[in-house]
């Protein structure tokens, strides 16, 4: 399989588990049932998930993910963002969409999809970053909104999810790129209201981790998990969930903590809207070529 292939594949997957999320009504429902049966689908089709799938409620812009067990449903006033990512030989499909059944949400919903698509429209080999961006930020303005400023779409390689570059949600001034062709980038504005603060902080919880350094800590129980996730997930995001066949759960966290204060591994916090504003996001993976732009997540 080509390279574009194994990015095809893993497009043609995420984009069929995301619109099946899409239209699923998941009130009542836990975040881990979500996650568990997404990621399921995933591995169903033959790919394989490149990160936990994050389930982002209300003012929680990203970087949470169900814990094993985990109680929390979604209710019929929230905002969900899911947001999945799927791998085929270590090429990457990052897409997202955002859920949401009161009506007075729906605008902000929509406004994320609408950045997004006039983002896609724009985004050739050789268009520069800082258009994407103000593109995004003049969609959002124009219907009311507010984008989030410090959270941006990125360059992916091959098991690498954010590669370096970074495209802007909105109009940046100073240093810019150009997309080039043949390579991936993601594409994700994010959207809160007006009074909102366009901002995103880093939350207390932390539930996403990837291996950051082998470099032995010398705790040999600790050395010995290291090795264990490393021929699991490589550079690839993981989840509690997703140890507990190697360890219980409680080990597992404390082994996980070690190796965190070690800085093996980086715990993601989540982020956290300024002013506790809902956040909606829309998310596709595309290669871009001078006339013509393919997603491959549509
Ligand atoms: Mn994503
Ligand atoms: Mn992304």
């Amino acid at each position: 399989m080509t390279f574009f292939e194994s990015y095809q594949r893993a497009g043609k997957i995420a984009s069929e588990v995301r619109e099946r999320a899409r239209k699923k009504y998941h009130v009542g429902t836990t975040v881990f049932r979500i996650c568990e049966s997404i990621e399921a689908e995933i591995r169903e089709m033959g790919g394989t998930p490149a990160f936990p799938v994050n389930v982002s409620l209300n003012d929680i812009a990203a970087h949470y993910t169900a814990e094993p067990n985990d109680i929390l449903e979604v209710k019929d006033r929230d905002i969900l963002k899911i947001d999945i990512g799927v791998q085929v030989d270590g090429y990457i499909a990052d897409t997202a969409v955002t859920v949401c059944y009161d009506p007075k949400s729906e605008e902000l919903v929509r406004v994320a999809e609408m950045a997004l698509n006039e983002a896609v429209k724009v985004a050739k080999a050789d268009t520069k970053s800082n258009e994407i961006g103000a593109v995004i930020e003049s969609t959002i303005v124009k219907h009311g909104f507010k984008p989030i400023q410090n959270l941006s779409g990125h360059s992916l390689e091959r098991y690498t999810i954010h590669a370096g570059r970074s495209i802007p949600n909105i109009k940046t001034i100073g240093p810019s790129f150009s997309l080039s062709s043949n390579q991936a980038y993601a594409v994700e504005p994010f959207v809160t209201t007006r009074d909102g603060q366009g901002v995103v902080y880093e939350g207390k919880v932390r539930n996403i981790f990837s291996i950051t350094s082998r470099k032995p800590s010398k705790n040999q129980e600790a050395d010995i998990f290291l090795d264990q996730l490393w021929n699991k997930f490589k550079t690839l995001p993981f989840a509690i969930r997703w140890i507990t066949d190697l360890f219980d759960e409680p080990k597992a966290r404390e082994l996980i903590e070690v190796l965190v204060k070690k800085r093996n591994v980086h715990a993601y916090p989540i982020l956290v809207e300024g002013n506790r504003k809902l956040v909606s996001q829309a998310e596709h993976t595309l290669i871009p070529s001078t006339n013509f732009t393919y997603v491959t997540t549509l």
